[in-house]
Order: structure tokens, then sequence, then C-alpha cells
């Protein structure tokens, strides 16, 4: 299996994914509820001239946690340093990071469930009181110094809140939930990244791209790349539904937007498990696949959309997944 659509790690063709990125509020697409209420806290700090208070944006890879942190360093005119939690191991690094940060830059630190425990522990005065307690020397000679911080804005964007420990995610003024998009939404996504691509795609192709992108702006995006390479080679540059279809299936998407990987999950449990329930480290050994892998990047959209049920004892296949398959219900 080559190239993965749904892959979340860091492939080359993303540095072009930055262009298509939205740099103002109102060019970002869906997540209304969300955007109304950062909209409501960016022009109440602007009023007040104070930094935004801290923000933590929770759910799936791809779905625009990086782009809105990004969007409200613009709205806000201020600074943005950006950071993740497996990038920061001592707590030197994250002293460094806020000794250099400027009044009312904002501070992202993406996967930030993956903070260490003395990392953690800098960040609490620092978020609450923008002070900074660093130990100077060792043993009895030790002394602690306490500094003043510029004020700053942290953001913080994990795929699982649950990770969290509880003591910094109360630490976080704002918490929004990033939903899947509709097919609709991703359309849109799709039709303002083709102007920006400089290619022109049908109304019904960006509808079939966007219903197979599996609610996820950043698999829209990737999917539409990967159609218009086969538009040009097998057509004349432009999308149109068939060449949309075709590609897609080339690509081994299915009608559901569901790859290789998806139905291997789901396949596996119905005939190695009797359907479920079956705990997901079993499931990863069993299709050899990462357990956070399948838990962050697979799992949240077959649950979506019901092919998959998280229970106390593990997870199940659904009626709907054995039809979609073609299993025969067991008894
Ligand atoms: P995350 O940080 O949640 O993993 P990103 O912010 O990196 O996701 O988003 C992935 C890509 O999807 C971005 O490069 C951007 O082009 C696109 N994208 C995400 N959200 C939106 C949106 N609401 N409107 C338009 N494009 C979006």
């Amino acid at each position: 299996m080559g190239d993965r659509i749904v892959a979340q790690n860091f492939i080359q063709e993303d540095a072009s994914e930055f262009s298509l990125r939205p740099k103002k509020l109102s060019e970002y697409i869906g997540q209304t509820k969300v955007k109304e209420e950062l909209r409501i806290y960016i022009e109440a700090a602007k009023l007040r001239k104070e930094p935004l208070d801290h923000v933590l944006l929770f759910g799936p890879p791809g779905l625009g946690k990086t782009t809105l942190a990004n969007i409200i360093s613009n709205e806000m005119g201020s600074g943005i340093r950006i950071t993740s939690g497996p990038a920061i191991e001592r707590a030197g690094d994250i002293a460094a990071i806020l000794t250099n940060l400027q009044e009312n830059d904002i501070l992202f630190i993406d996967e930030i469930h993956r903070l260490n425990h003395s990392v953690e522990e800098i960040l609490y005065p620092a978020m609450e009181d923008f002070e900074l307690d660093i130990i100077i020397g060792k043993g009895p000679s030790a002394r602690s110094l306490r500094l003043d911080l510029p004020h700053f804005t942290l953001i913080g964007a994990t795929t699982r809140a649950g990770l969290m420990t509880s003591p910094l995610r109360d630490r976080f003024g704002v918490i929004n939930r990033l939903e899947f998009y509709s097919v609709d939404e991703l359309s849109e996504i799709i039709k303002r990244s083709s102007k920006i691509l400089n290619v022109s795609i049908s109304e019904d192709a960006s509808k079939e791209i966007g219903r197979r992108s599996r609610g996820t702006p950043r698999i829209a995006n990737r999917l539409l790349k990967r159609v218009r390479d086969f538009a040009q080679v097998k057509g004349n540059g432009c999308i149109d539904y068939d060449i949309a279809n075709r590609a897609l299936d080339l690509l081994g998407v299915d009608d559901m937007g569901l790859e290789y990987l998806d139905r291997k999950i789901l396949s596996s449990i119905i005939e190695k498990f009797q359907g479920g329930p079956v705990g997901i480290d079993t499931i990863a050994a069993a299709i050899g696949e990462e357990s956070d892998t399948i838990v962050d990047v697979y799992e949240p959209y077959l649950m979506q959309i019901g092919f998959l049920d998280r229970t106390s004892r593990g997870r199940m296949a659904t009626q709907l997944a054995y039809k979609y398959l073609n299993y025969s219900l067991p008894e």
C-alpha cells in the first residue's frame, strides 16, 4: 500500500498545503459555532487591549486546528510561535520559549497532551500569572527565582482531550471541539482550493470529492491534488464528475471515503473477532498498525458514520459495517 491518503504524518506535498490555508476567520469554512464564539472573544480582547484568553482546540487530525491558531494570530495582529508537545523535552526548553515571547504573542502547542510533567509544571504559573519560576544552582545552594513573563495567549491543540491532565485543561478559558465537516462545506473548501491551485472543477465533481473526504479538509485538499494530476494526464486538465470518480476509484478511496486500512480494521473485527467487542491493542496487533494511529486517525470517522461502536469491553463492528462490506449478519 503506497501513499496513504489518511496518513497523519507530514508528507512532502503538505508544504504547499500552506498556501491553501485560509488567513482570516471569514475565509475559514464551517465550524460556525466555534467561529462565532472566537469572533466575540477576539473582538472583546482587542477592545480591552488585552491578549486573548488561552484557547484549547481538540478534534481529529486535519480538521483545521493549526489553521485556526494562525487565523487567531492574524485577527489579533499578534505574533505566533509554533511548537509541539513532543518537541519540548525539558523544563529549560519551555522556559526558553516563554522568555522569548513578546507581549500579546500567541504560543501554539500542537499535540499538547504529549507534554511531560516537568514542562507542564512550568506552564501552570506561566498561564495563570504570567510568571516563570526557575531554580538556579543545585543542592543546598539552589535558589528559586521568579521572572515576569510577557502576557501571551497559549493555544493548545490535541486529538484527544481525554489524555490531558485536568490541571492543564482547567487553565484554558476557551475550550472548543472541532467537528467533522459536511459534504457541502468540504465542497466549498475544494472549490476555494481549486481556485488557488488554478484548476477548473465542476460543481458535481467538487461534491463527489467532498463526499469521499471523510469530513476532513486536509484529506479534501489531498484528494483534490491527486484528482488534478489525473485530470492533467488522462483528461484536458479540467475536473469533471467522471474524471473525479475514476481518479478516486484508482486511489482506492471508496464511496464512503474509506480506504484500505479502514476496511481492514472493520473486516478484521468481523472475521477474526466475530464482530467484537475486541480491545484496541488486539485489533492493532491483528492488522499490524499502531493503536494510537487507529484511535487518532481512523476510528473517529468510522464512529461518526456509524460503522464502529466503542463500548467498555472494546470495539464492535455495527450492522451498517456488515452490510457495507457485504458480510452476512451474525446470528
Ligand atoms: P489540524 O491542525 O487540525 O491537523 P490543519 O489546520 O493543519 O489541521 O488543516 C489541514 C488543512 O486543511 C489546512 O492546510 C487547510 O488548508 C485546510 N483547512 C482546514 N480547515 C479549513 C477550513 N475551515 N476552511 C478551509 N480550509 C481548511
